[in-house]
């Protein structure tokens, strides 16, 4: 077919996942034409069903939370977590940054499409099962789609938004990606009727379970509001070792090997193949470049353990989409002092709880029995996405504050 570019595009959004629907969506509420361009047809399969209340915020800014509110998702008010016989829960609805006290955790097929289909309805165009091959960026941005059916065009736009997720679109073709700091681990799940009937167990919190022996594996139990949930085991690849050919029975394994957990699922049918996630935490060298920016996990992915990357991914596309709109009205704007660098600080601020879980000192200050409620309010407050709250000191000097609690802890537990 002819290689003939279409008219120029203002805004172009790569991937219609919670990043690209929210960024496209508030740019469109600001009176700008959108286009998102995205790779498969929705409903599709995603991981990452558990929300943090911070993420309704970037919902409801961009006109979406009747939409979600009316989806029937299960209602989620915190965060518990299981070690050995000590057992402990957040309640979202004690923060210190006084947040939202619920959220939801959802099939993303779904929500994903609820936040897609609003877009759409808000006038944003979403061109699905097309696919950005190539893209070129030494003069004005232009990129090259390919169609389901294998053809090919390619457009102009002045400004491209790049919400790709896991495709990493613009990282892989500008040389943009950067090493993760952290080793490589590997994520296996399903979903299953988790036919779960205890007192003891709470559908409206994630279930963080960490296994009895080794303290960086972990499992997550996320119930859903129809009887089934979602469950998935962490490990470092070390811990796989000839375990990753029969990934149903290598996900039953490590269950049966944390009889707390093993007990909650007693009664649950496994009915869902499987599958398997490795080597997801990436990096970038800049979030930024002349004509286009980076949100969500096209941009750096930590690790999914406080299950911060939907809200991540909608704070960097509030923030992007705020920037953009003032240079589109004509205003200098400095996309790494009023974008990259306050984003990050969040970031950062996840980042040091996610080391901290891995070696066990954050652990400590979760399974600790006798902290202070305040204190536990600004942990909460973390748990709960308020990870760009400065107000806390648990944000404003993660490493440092968070080291000297677990001290405490580490003291008083010895
Ligand atoms: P995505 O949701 O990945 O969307 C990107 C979209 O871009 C996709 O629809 C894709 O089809 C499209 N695309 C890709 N390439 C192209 C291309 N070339 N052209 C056009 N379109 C393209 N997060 C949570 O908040 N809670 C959790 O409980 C949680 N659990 C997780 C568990 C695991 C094991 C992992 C690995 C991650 C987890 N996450 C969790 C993280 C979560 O999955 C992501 O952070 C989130 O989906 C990022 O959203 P996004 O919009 O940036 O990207």
């Amino acid at each position: 077919m002819p290689d003939t570019p279409e008219p120029l595009h203002p805004i172009v959004v790569i991937g219609a996942g919670p990043a690209g629907a929210i960024a496209a969506a508030l740019l469109k509420r600001r009176g700008h034409e959108v286009l998102i361009i995205e790779r498969q047809r929705f409903p599709r399969f995603s991981i990452g069903e558990s929300l943090l209340s911070h993420c309704l915020d970037f919902v409801e800014e961009a006109g979406m939370l009747p939409a979600v509110q009316a989806a029937g998702f299960q209602l989620k008010n915190g965060a518990a977590f299981a070690w050995g016989e000590r057992y402990t829960a957040f309640d979202f609805g004690q923060t210190s940054s006084n947040g939202r006290p619920t959220t939801f955790q959802v099939q993303r097929a779904d929500f994903d499409k609820v936040l897609a289909d609003q877009a759409e309805a808000q006038g944003v165009v979403v061109r699905y099962e097309e696919e950005v091959i190539r893209v070129d960026f030494s003069a004005q941005p232009q990129l090259w789609v390919r169609r389901a059916d294998g053809s090919e065009y390619h457009l102009a736009a002045s400004f491209v938004l790049d919400a790709s997720g896991y495709g990493r679109v613009l990282p892989r073709l500008l040389d943009l990606e950067a090493p993760s700091a952290f080793p490589v681990r590997r994520a296996v799940f399903t979903h299953l009727e988790d036919r779960i009937t205890g007192p003891g167990f709470d559908r409206e919190k994630i279930l963080i379970t960490t296994h009895p022996e080794h303290r960086d594996v972990w499992f997550w139990t996320i119930p859903f509001s129809n009887g089934r949930c979602s469950l998935g085991v962490v490990a470092g690849e070390e811990h796989y070792a000839g375990k990753l050919d029969d990934l149903d029975a290598c996900l039953k394994g490590f269950v049966a090997s944390t009889p707390s957990l093993a007990r909650v699922l007693e009664q649950a049918r496994w009915d869902t193949p499987a599958r398997t996630l490795g080597g997801y935490a990436a990096n970038v060298k800049r979030l930024h470049g002349p004509g286009f920016a980076l949100l969500g996990n096209a941009a750096e992915f930590l690790d999914p353990v406080f299950s911060s990357g939907v809200t991540i991914a909608m704070r960097s596309a509030s923030m992007a989409a705020a920037l953009l709109h003032r240079q589109l009205q004509g205003e200098a704007v400095d996309w790494q002092g009023e974008f990259a660098t306050p984003l990050q600080r969040g970031v950062d601020a996840f980042r040091a709880y996610v080391e901290g879980w891995y070696a066990g000192y954050f652990q400590d200050v979760i399974y600790y029995p006798d902290a202070q409620a305040n204190i536990r309010e600004m942990i909460c407050s973390i748990l709960a996405g308020y990870a760009w709250d400065e107000s806390n000191p648990f944000v404003r000097e993660p490493q440092r504050r968070l080291r000297m609690l677990a001290e405490v802890c580490q003291g008083s537990l010895a």
